[in-house]
């Protein structure tokens, strides 16, 4: 198969063949119109040299809403015919699953621009979650049942918040099931692959609680107590302690998941981090200590703008990772809360240094999703837009966008085009832009 090497890049610029546009890009059919980048265009086996020009004191012309929306729509559409929402095709969660799809319509339908299509979005949406939900009810692992971005945790999180948008009173029936997990996650050691990451531990569970509180409103009740978040919290602390100690580190936080010590957004000390800091009204004063020793910590172990898959790793330029799930772009995130919280100048300093690398590094060969993908890495500039209100990260945003075919799931929400749909609407209204399911304003 050569659909690796299938792409289409917009932007224009003396590498591109005509100047394509946003709206060309989300128009092309698929896959029957591509076109081949000049060998000379690849950096390494894992992304390509970004030419663009910068930012000269304008955004791109030709992306308003009404140029790019119908193109959005019509994404949406390929992508509602090609996936499957029968309960044996549920696998996968919101991460590779229908359910991220369900959770792609539902933030469409949430943006104004889109108000011609909310119904039909979210109606969609509600089919695919019902599925979605069944297939978690049914899953016999209740370990699996309270993960995040793998399992049911995120599947019920989003069937309650796909349903309170149609107006239905029975979202507290996921809401329920949501909240009761917290006493699967809260014992020390509830996995034995590693009880606090992001996808599956208890990280996860924090971060779908958050996303809850900020799209449903505090005034619900069947969202988790405080009490049941701060017992999480303190699991997720004396977890760490032990580990650090145990592992002789000097530094009061650290974590591993199957055997290995990451420092990433997706099953590293980055996100784990991120979600105390998101939480730390809950905390202690000592606990709120050790957490930010360790945020600072980890700012100690940047190497030249960027972050190791590992802790200790040496990152080589061959090899080196620029992705959400490792390494600066999704890092940032954690620097952009700490940021938020106190506001000191190196923490926004940072995640700008994220941004100065993703801008040169960012364009990654592995397709459209956010985790690995270029739409994951293009999303710092929406956060960079929001810290700072800077335009120049806008422009940056507008010109990282890459298409390119993936293998079984190339509409998921992580791997696959629906992260990419997120993205572009996000793009069109990027005051309000946010990571998918992974919030700092809130
Ligand atoms: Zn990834």
């Amino acid at each position: 198969m050569n659909s690796l090497k299938i792409l289409v890049i917009y932007g224009g610029g003396s590498i591109m063949p005509k100047d394509l546009r946003l709206t060309d890009l989300v128009c092309l059919p698929w896959p029957c119109r591509y076109w081949y980048p000049d060998p000379g265009l690849m950096e390494n086996t894992r992304r390509f040299a970004n030419r663009f020009s910068d930012y000269r004191g304008a955004l791109l012309p030709g992306q308003s809403a009404e140029a790019v929306l119908p193109a959005i729509v019509a994404k949406i559409d390929k992508i509602l015919k090609k996936i499957q929402v029968d309960i044996s095709d549920c696998d996968g969660g919101l991460y590779d699953g229908p359910a991220g799809v369900a959770y792609m319509l539902y933030h469409v339908s949430e943006c104004p621009l889109f108000s011609e299509q909310r119904d039909v979005y979210l109606k969609t949406a509600k089919q695919i979650i019902d599925v979605s939900v069944r297939y978690a009810d049914a899953e016999p692992d209740q370990n699996m049942r309270a993960a995040f971005l793998l399992g049911g945790a995120g599947i019920y999180a989003v069937a309650a918040m796909i349903y309170k948008s149609l107006g239905l009173a029975d979202f507290v029936k996921p809401l329920t099931k949501f909240r009761n997990l917290w006493e699967v996650c809260a014992p020390i050691n509830f996995l034995e692959c590693g009880s606090d990451e992001l996808f599956v531990g208890r990280a996860g569970y924090l971060c779908a609680a958050l996303v809850l509180k900020q799209k449903l409103g505090i005034e619900v009740r069947q969202t988790p107590r405080d009490d049941q978040i701060k017992s999480i919290c303190q699991a997720i602390i004396e977890s760490g302690k032990q580990y650090a100690r145990r592992k002789r580190k000097p530094f009061p936080l650290m974590y591993s998941y199957y055997g290995t010590e990451y420092l990433g957004a997706a099953h590293g000390l980055s996100s784990v981090l991120q979600m105390l800091l998101s939480y730390q009204d809950v905390l202690s004063g000592a606990e709120k200590d050790l957490v930010w020793q360790s945020v600072d910590f980890l700012m100690t172990q940047e190497q030249n703008c960027n972050w190791p898959a590992e802790l200790g790793a040496i990152i080589e330029r061959e090899n080196e990772l620029v992705h959400w799930c490792h390494g600066a772009p999704g890092v940032a995130y954690l620097f952009a809360k700490a940021y938020l919280i106190n506001k000191k100048p190196q923490y926004l300093d940072t995640c700008i240094r994220s941004g100065e690398l993703v801008w040169q590094k960012g364009l990654l060969k592995k397709g459209p999703g956010i985790c690995h993908g270029v739409a994951g890495s293009a999303y710092v500039f929406l956060l960079l837009y929001r810290l700072t209100g800077n335009s120049k990260y806008l422009y940056r945003a507008q010109r990282q966008a890459i298409i390119s075919p993936l293998s079984h799931c190339i509409y998921s929400l992580f791997e696959g085009l629906s992260g990419t749909v997120c993205f572009l609407v996000d793009l069109l209204q990027p005051d309000q832009s946010e990571f998918p399911l992974f919030s700092v304003f809130v």
